[in-house]
């Protein structure tokens, strides 16, 4: 008798041959070169942090809505800014706008640790229980503004944004370590941004525009 599906022939992970074609061609066959990022896309269970309903289109080209009006960002977008922020091992990030912990989780599959900021506070909770089912003990999560950073873990070597404004918060910017890196959309919140890359050495700032892209706006507290 066959029996098929179970010892060595048992599918471990049934979405991973959905990730590794996911990363093949949305995203290393877009350029995106960097191997640690490449490598933490094809780790992430991307389809564990989207809502169940949206299950089958966990590693499809788009963002996916996470509710409260947010949405996780499409995989080759969080890609792109991943790369651009240039982790590595012994580094700190900082990022703006946990929404479901992927951006995060990508990350800190990279460096050493990630503080995420999100101002939804349902989505904070959900995010945090998530992230600590998945065993990321190097993800630091709470609910807050991000607006105003995280001054007492900073500087920061890493700075991700994932929600849009029309300027980068100067609390960011000065929470930014020398040589460090902080990616945002920055533009009209309510259409289309470009995607800003600071870089500051010895204490100057200097800013390159790079890609056009959407995101959520970035809301504040209180102002
Ligand atoms: N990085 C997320 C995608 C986030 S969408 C992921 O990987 O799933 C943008 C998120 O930013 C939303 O969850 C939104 O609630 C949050 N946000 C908006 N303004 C914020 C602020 N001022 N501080 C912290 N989070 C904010």
């Amino acid at each position: 008798m066959l029996v098929s599906g179970t010892g060595f022939c048992q599918n471990k992970d049934a979405y991973e041959s959905m990730r590794n074609r996911m990363v093949d061609d949305q995203i290393a066959g877009r350029g995106i070169s960097d191997q640690a990022t490449l490598q933490a896309m094809r780790k992430v269970p991307r389809h564990l942090f989207v809502p169940v309903s949206y299950l089958s289109e966990a590693y499809s080209d788009r963002p996916l809505p996470i509710g409260y009006n947010q949405t996780i960002s499409q995989p080759c977008v969080v890609a792109y800014m991943t790369e651009l922020s240039k982790p590595a091992k012994g580094k700190i990030a900082l990022e703006i706008g946990t929404g479901s912990g992927y951006q995060a989780a990508v990350l800190a599959e990279i460096v050493d640790t990630v503080y995420s900021i999100e101002i939804v506070p349902e989505l904070a909770k959900e995010a945090a229980a998530r992230l600590k089912k998945l065993g990321y003990q190097n993800i630091i999560t709470k609910y807050g503004d991000g607006y105003e950073g995280w001054p007492g873990h900073s500087p920061f070597d890493i700075i991700i944004v994932t929600a849009a404004a029309d300027h980068i918060p100067q609390p960011l910017k000065d929470q930014l370590a020398d040589g460090g890196r902080l990616v945002m959309p920055v533009g009209n919140p309510a259409a289309v941004q470009e995607l800003i890359l600071l870089t500051k050495k010895k204490g100057r700032i200097t800013e390159q525009r790079l890609e056009p892209v959407r995101f959520v706006p970035l809301k504040r507290l209180k102002q």
